[in-house]
């Protein structure tokens, strides 16, 4: 009977076992996890709620969800979709609903309801806690097939050492920026559609952005975040923050100021509110404007210093912090060691690689766990296709 090894019964590694119980329940399946309980990460994922997928409607192209990892994502969804996902957890008895921010959870709220649906999945492999692997190397002469599935790795990957891969230096992603402006900081609590880049470079994000008591957090910074972590890394994540507070290009903004000074000459600029009032008074006050004002006193240095505070202010970046704790990890295994169609090992048949172990990441949303769903598949899939 052949015999299959799957290091870490996470989201990637338990997904996987489970297809291959229900594909070829004749295979010798064995999950080796280091701690004491399975699934632990998924039991806290999305808040305890579990975040399992996304429609991925707005997704005009598939890096703006994989910054890494794209391409295998492309393949692996054609294997197994989003849609596939919800039909598979729904098939098994755990309803989900979809929010209006495109992302799927329980209907229970409760991510436990996914782990226990999972558990029940992969009964029938030879589950073994406790049991760190340390040499991949010697399992792949006492096993036909070895998936590794150990997820991100911050501290890097000793256990692949001696098979001669790729690896890539891990770094932090989706993580929130420390700005040390105690004005900014003063708004705290304010949400706005923006859109933030970061001076100098190509990289922008757009989304709510959150601002808080140490900088700038919420969806936009996180995919920001996400977009430039090997930059930022190498940065020592310091540079310029630029926040386009409009979301509109320069002569959008212009005419959008024009049209309102036109309509209200008398009034005082800091009582016609284009953003919320706390920070359209700080906007006003960076652009060098008196807040009894009138807009008939602009003056076109008024207008140009407004739009420029609109449309590219910006902030030192001095750090990064944690997002609730949530992040996970830019590099793994490299792209070009994996056969991107079964997710095999090119330089070691049988050895198959599946979720964030790869350098393969994704922005917040669900699409992190659908990564492992899929990539869980398709080493299923493979190897069953392979016997
Ligand atoms: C707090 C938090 C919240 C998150 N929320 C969401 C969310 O809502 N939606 C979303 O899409 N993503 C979310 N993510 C990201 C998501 O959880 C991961 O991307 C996903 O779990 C990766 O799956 P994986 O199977 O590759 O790795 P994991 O789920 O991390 O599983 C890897 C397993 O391998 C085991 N292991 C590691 N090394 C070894 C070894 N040498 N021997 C044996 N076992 C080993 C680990 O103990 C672990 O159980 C969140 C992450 C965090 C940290």
């Amino acid at each position: 009977m052949p015999s299959v090894a799957i290091i870490g019964a996470g989201a990637a590694g338990c997904f996987c076992a489970a297809e291959l119980r229900r594909r070829a329940p004749e295979l010798s399946v064995t999950l080796l996890e280091a701690a004491s309980k399975p699934l632990a990460k998924v039991a806290i994922t999305g808040g305890g709620r579990c975040n399992l997928t996304n429609s991925f409607e707005g997704i005009r192209s598939l890096s703006e969800a994989y910054p890494r990892g794209e391409r295998i994502m492309k393949r692996a969804l054609q294997v197994f979709s989003q849609k596939d996902t919800v039909e598979w957890f729904q098939s098994r008895g755990v309803p989900l609903v979809l929010q209006p921010d495109h992302c799927w959870f329980p209907q229970s709220q409760d991510a436990q309801d996914i782990v226990r649906c999972l558990l029940r999945a992969v009964k029938g492999t030879d589950l073994r806690l406790n049991s760190r692997v340390d040499n991949v190397q010697a399992l792949l002469q006492s096993y036909d097939f070895v998936v590794v599935t150990t997820g991100g790795a911050p501290k890097g990957l000793p256990f692949l050492e001696g098979l001669g891969l790729e690896l890539i230096p891990p770094v932090p992603s989706l993580f929130t920026f420390t700005i040390p402006d105690p004005a900014l900081r003063s708004l705290m609590g304010l949400v706005v559609e923006a859109s933030i880049g970061l001076a100098g470079t190509s990289f922008k994000a757009e989304g709510p952005l959150l601002i808080t008591d140490w900088g700038l957090s919420g969806p936009a910074t996180l995919k920001l975040s996400s977009y430039a972590a090997r930059h930022l890394a190498e940065s020592g994540y310091k540079g310029t923050v630029t926040v386009n507070w409009l979301d509109a290009n320069e002569a959008q903004a212009r005419e959008l100021l024009q049209e309102t000074a036109s309509q209200n000459p008398q009034k005082q600029i800091s009582t016609t509110h284009l953003l919320q009032s706390r920070l359209w008074n700080h906007l006003l006050a960076k652009a060098g404007l008196r807040p009894d004002i009138r807009w008939a006193e602009l003056g076109s240095k008024g207008l140009n210093r407004l739009v420029a505070v609109l449309t590219a202010d910006s902030y030192p970046l001095t750090g990064k912090s944690k997002f609730r704790e949530e992040f996970v990890t830019a590099g793994g295994v490299a792209l070009s060691n994996i056969n991107p169609n079964t997710l095999e090992c090119k330089q070691h048949p049988g050895l198959y690689f599946a979720g964030e172990v790869l350098d393969l990441d994704a922005i917040t949303g669900g699409f992190n766990l659908q990564a492992a769903w899929s990539t869980g598949y398709v080493c299923a899939q493979s190897i069953v296709n392979s016997l």
